[in-house]
């Protein structure tokens, strides 16, 4: 029966929605005591994971159920802030009427970054994930809500073809929408009433750990795609996310005053964590790239509170974390633990940044305008990319000149290789496979 959920929820390419897409089969197939439904939305300005907690809360419920019978857990806990009211009455009464059992309702506290797994953990388990390690190593599994969905619906034989996602920022009406996967991010701009500035930049996800798109006109909706911000170039959001590496070693090197606020409202720091953000911006000044300290740095989650909140001074030890990570990770080099027990700071909660600061300091509190849902987009063309997960791409199924139904597989995993299955996404004919993307044009 577990074997059968797995299998289905790998045919239907169901990856994880909220962060880097883990095909959601390998989750599946661990064995834990409870599972977690992060419905946090931690990120700022992001609205569709509340909206599905409040519209879809059924298919949500059906879809924790199936992971926990793969699991084996007999508690699931939905996990979210009491700001999103509706979304919390809708839960509480679902797992109210829930027959099955083992339902529970988390209410969160109104903090960054509440949805970062281990803080999730650890907030509602009082458990503490090893230093690089996982939820499951502390018998947990965290499933975002919009995957849930998708298991839910994979049971019923339906792949992942689509995505919910916030628009928000410079646009005509900030919205909550549903588009196929593989929709040209200009056409969602334009669908959201068009940029309202001639100059603009994308970021891809939310204003914290997002991406700002090198390529708009060739930039498309993915399995992950939570959010489209459009902002002006010169916004603090955007500039600090583009700038050259050379100028953060530049700014690294000439402006911290190591006054450690970096280290003291780490997460992952006040989870216990070996991490101290402040020690590795000294290790980088001094390149002294092979220190035991300059390990620490395969233990940042890349949250970016200590660049968009924490510094002072403006500098950025999640870049600088992320290129020592970076390197480390090419060498080979391995974390390994102390073995010290872990004991979260007795600060921890005090120390908790809650998401209205966040938004004053980040300059986004104007386009915090809780955003409705919209309606479904539906595109004349598509550009589906093989790869939108962890792990290897997919393998191509078709040609040009082939005519496709919505949902019909057009990518397949890798033969012995971690990947994630991909599904055409509107009904149409091939138009070309190039560049690791299959185009369809309705
Ligand atoms: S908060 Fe900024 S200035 Fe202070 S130690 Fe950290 S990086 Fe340096
Ligand atoms: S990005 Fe900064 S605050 Fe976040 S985990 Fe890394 S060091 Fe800590």
């Amino acid at each position: 029966m577990e074997n059968q959920i797995v299998d289905k929820i790998r045919e239907a390419g169901v990856v994880g929605a909220g962060g880097a897409g883990l095909p959601t089969h390998v989750k599946a197939d661990a064995k834990v005591d409870t599972v977690l439904v992060n419905g946090a939305s931690c990120e700022p300005l992001l609205m569709s994971d509340p909206y599905l907690m409040e519209s879809e809360v059924e298919t949500l419920l059906r879809g924790l159920h199936a992971v926990m019978d793969c699991t084996g857990a007999k508690r699931g806990v939905v996990c979210l802030k009491g700001k999103h009211a509706h979304a919390l009455e809708s839960v509480r009464a679902a797992a109210a009427r829930d027959a099955s059992g083992g339902i529970e309702v988390f209410e969160l506290a109104d903090f960054y970054p509440a949805g970062d797994e281990q803080v999730l953990v650890r907030e509602v388990l009082g458990r503490t994930v090893p230093e690089r390690g996982l939820p499951l190593h502390v018998g947990a599994v965290v499933s975002n809500v919009e995957t849930l969905c998708n298991v839910a619906r994979a049971l019923d034989g339906q792949p992942v073809t689509h995505r919910y996602l916030t628009v928000a920022g410079e646009v005509g009406r900030s919205m909550v929408l549903k588009a196929p996967v593989g929709t040209p991010v200009e056409d969602i701009i334009a669908f959201a009433g068009g940029a309202t500035i001639p100059e603009y930049r994308v970021v891809d996800g939310g204003p914290m750990m997002g991406r700002v798109l090198p390529d708009v006109s060739r930039a498309v909706v993915t399995k992950t795609t939570s959010g489209l911000l459009v902002l002006p170039p010169d916004h603090n959001v955007v500039v600090r996310k583009v700038m050259d590496p050379a100028r953060v070693r530049q700014i690294t090197n000439s402006v911290c005053c190591q006054c450690s606020r970096c280290t003291d409202l780490c997460p992952r720091n006040l989870l216990g964590h070996s991490l101290h953000p402040h020690k590795l911006m000294r290790v980088f000044a001094s390149q002294d790239l092979e220190s035991e300290i300059a390990r620490e740095a395969l233990l940042c989650s890349e949250c970016g509170l200590c660049e968009k909140f924490a510094c002072p001074m403006l500098v950025s030890p999640r870049e600088v974390n992320a290129q020592i990570k970076k390197n480390l990770m090419q060498g080979g080099v391995k974390w390994e633990s102390s073995g010290r027990p872990l004991e979260a700071n007795p600060f921890r909660e005090e120390r908790r940044v809650p998401t209205a600061r966040l938004l004053r300091r980040l300059d986004l509190a104007e386009y915090d305008t809780h955003p409705g849902y919209a309606g479904e987009y539906t595109p004349k063309r598509v550009s589906i990319p093989l790869r939108q997960h962890i792990g290897a791409p997919a393998v191509c199924t078709v040609a040009a000149g082939a005519r496709v139904k919505c949902g019909d597989l057009i990518g397949e995993i890798p033969e012995k290789a971690m990947g994630a299955r991909v599904h055409a996404s509107i009904d149409g004919v091939v138009e070309s496979v190039a560049d690791g993307m299959i185009t369809i044009k309705a």
